[in-house]
């Protein structure tokens, strides 16, 4: 019997973390600007093939500005997948703008193209004002970018790309986050590279990085009087921060590596049998598994995913539901849903498993045992 919590994506860091850590508090630089700031945004331009970054408080502070530089605002709607975390579009929201939320696919648990495509057609023929599409890299998998960008081309809307979960993946070769007009990374305690709390944003485009910098920095214009001309944010990333990811930016890909290496067990012990189905992973991506998720088709299982939930938990495991959709959230009650019966059945029956790159093999068999205990209990 385990006498500690297993967490489903604890942080995991280390001496080299450390290092650098101390290494910026003995500076002096403890303030949202230093060397380390600097180094971290060229460290992830390099990872993410982009030429422009700038490190923020939060993933979410990223979402936020990216919205604002693309001028949306009230009247405006911004597609969003109904399957995601609540800050994607929340961010919408603090805009001032409406979130009309679009299903996923059962073969990526990303947003649907061909939905996406249609809600689009649909939104111009009914003259409202789409200005913005927001993809979510989900769980450390693309979306189907092939198919996506040709689209908001197509219908003349920018794209956004919220990769916070999905630093590391790749979608036909190229790095998320590298798709949008801008691209979005977190690292909360829980994502795969970890500041405790903190965030990038990414683009092609100098100028919007350039214009992105002056409001995350309280829109100071250039003059020792502080003048401003725009209402801005406090959102930059601490030096001190900023040293810490940049210890674990160096680990990327055996982070990666360790947590597709747990969803390959749990897979090789779980996925034969009946019930049981793993987020794939699509053909045209490489994905972190940033979480390992599966359904739990009660009928054929034996059992339902509360019931293998609360077995876990009772043993001090941590699992969780699959993310609530967006359109079953009260607060968005009220927003528009292009189809939502796809995420609904993989909120109804999904479990994401703990996954972080520091737990050990005897863990994750531990997590797999208590699984098939479950259906026998
Ligand atoms: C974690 C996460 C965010 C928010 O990132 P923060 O750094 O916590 O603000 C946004 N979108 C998705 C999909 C996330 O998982």
């Amino acid at each position: 019997m385990r006498t500690t919590r297993l967490y489903l994506s604890p942080p995991d860091a280390g001496p080299r973390d450390r290092e650098l850590l101390l290494d910026a508090f003995d500076s002096n630089w403890l303030a949202p600007l230093g060397p380390h700031v600097d180094a971290f945004e060229k460290e992830v331009a390099a990872v993410v093939g982009v030429d422009h970054c700038l490190a923020l408080a939060s993933g979410t502070a990223g979402l936020h500005l990216s919205l604002i530089l693309h001028g949306v605002g009230p009247g405006d709607q911004v597609l969003v997948p109904t399957l995601t975390f609540a800050a994607t579009a929340n961010a919408v929201r603090y805009v001032g703008a409406e979130p009309v939320f679009v299903d996923c696919t059962l073969g990526t648990w990303t947003i649907d193209p061909d939905l996406l495509d249609e809600e689009l057609t649909t939104a111009r023929r009914s003259n409202r004002r789409v200005k913005a599409v927001i993809t979510v890299d989900l769980y450390g998998q693309c979306c189907d970018y092939g198919r996506i960008v040709e689209i908001c081309k197509r219908h003349d809307v920018v794209l956004i790309e919220d990769a916070a979960e999905a630093l590391g993946a790749t979608c036909n070769g190229k790095p998320a986050g590298s798709y949008g007009a801008m691209g979005v990374f977190s690292f909360n305690g829980n994502k795969i590279v970890t500041t405790s709390g903190g965030g990038m944003l990414v683009s092609h485009d100098a100028r919007l990085i350039e214009r992105a910098r002056h409001l995350a920095t309280q829109a100071r214009e250039p003059a020792p009087h502080y003048e401003h001309r725009d209402i801005g944010y406090n959102y930059r990333l601490s030096n001190l921060l900023a040293a810490v990811g940049r210890g674990q930016l160096e680990s990327l890909a055996q982070r990666v590596e360790r947590r597709r290496f747990h969803n390959r067990k749990y897979r090789e012990r779980l996925e034969s049998l009946d019930g049981l189905t793993f987020m794939p992973e699509a053909p045209y991506g490489r994905c972190t598994f940033w979480l390992t998720c599966l359904t739990i088709d009660r009928k054929r299982f034996g059992t339902d995913r509360e019931s293998v939930r609360r077995h876990l938990d009772a043993r001090l495991i941590e699992a969780r539901p699959v993310w609530k959709p967006m359109h079953l959230q009260p607060v968005f009650s009220s927003c528009r849903c292009a189809g939502g019966a796809v995420a609904q059945s993989l909120f109804d029956s999904g479990l994401c498993l703990p996954s972080g790159s520091n737990m050990t093999d005897a863990e994750r068999d531990e997590v797999i045992e208590l699984v098939l205990e479950a259906r026998s209990s």
